[in-house]
């Protein structure tokens, strides 16, 4: 009797918790993945760009939300273009070139959404297009896109952090800097703004539950911070 209850709730836990094979060890910016997953394995409304560099790998977590994000921003813009993805991890995570982090399969590079809704050429070896005029996003940055993106990759609960340049930032703030409503807050929150970011912006999720070896990154204080941005 009791063997068949055991077996029951363990039976119930394996089918309502979604199983992941790869595991996050380490920091962003020191650590390595265990069992990567190549983004070949995911299909969505995404494409990779700078296939040569190899950095095709993450964990099966950020594929699979990346893959599921792809496909619900298509649904709220039918006509979007695929989501044009960067650099990842390597295979076994660790040190790559051009980045500090990217380390432990947590985090992607993802190219703005385009007001002309035209991906870059997949063939280009680097990004094709810089999203910042002046002190300001470029016309071409889709502002109410790239927001509501940015918003449900954070409804999730899994983001981290957001890393965009500062004139993303600013333009956010200018729209939304005062708002009341905690999803908004929460996604000005967790967008930082930072260098090399006028080409794409760089997603970093949590460490998942489960990665008992993975190193977490201690939040952003508890405020938008569009009053330093906005001055
Ligand atoms: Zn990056």
């Amino acid at each position: 009797m009791l063997k068949n209850i055991i077996v029951a709730i363990f039976l119930i836990i394996a089918f309502t918790t979604k199983s992941y094979s790869a595991e996050a060890i380490g920091f962003y910016s020191k650590g390595k993945v265990k069992n990567s997953v190549s983004v070949d394995s995911y299909e969505g409304h995404f494409e990779k760009l700078f296939r040569s560099r190899g950095q095709i790998y993450s964990t099966d977590y950020l594929l699979d939300f990346i893959a599921k994000s792809s496909l619900e921003i298509k649904k709220l813009y039918p006509d979007v273009e695929a989501l044009q993805i960067g650099d990842m991890s390597a295979r076994k995570g660790g040190k790559i070139k051009r980045h500090q982090s990217h380390q432990n399969g947590l985090d992607i590079d993802i190219v703005y959404l385009r007001v002309n809704k035209s991906g870059q050429d997949l063939a280009n070896p680097e990004w094709a297009e810089d999203f910042v005029s002046g002190r300001n996003v470029s016309k071409n940055l889709d502002v109410s896109r790239n927001w509501n993106l940015f918003k449900m990759l954070v409804k999730s609960g899994k983001v981290g952090r957001i890393f965009v340049d500062w004139s993303t930032k600013r333009e956010f703030c200018k729209l939304h800097g005062d708002t009341q409503d905690p999803l908004e807050f929460q996604t000005l929150r967790l967008m930082s703004a930072a260098k090399y970011h006028r080409t794409h912006f760089h997603l970093r999720l949590l460490c998942k539950d489960s990665y008992s070896r993975c190193r977490k990154q201690s939040p952003p204080s508890n405020s938008t911070r569009c009053s330093e941005l906005l001055k």
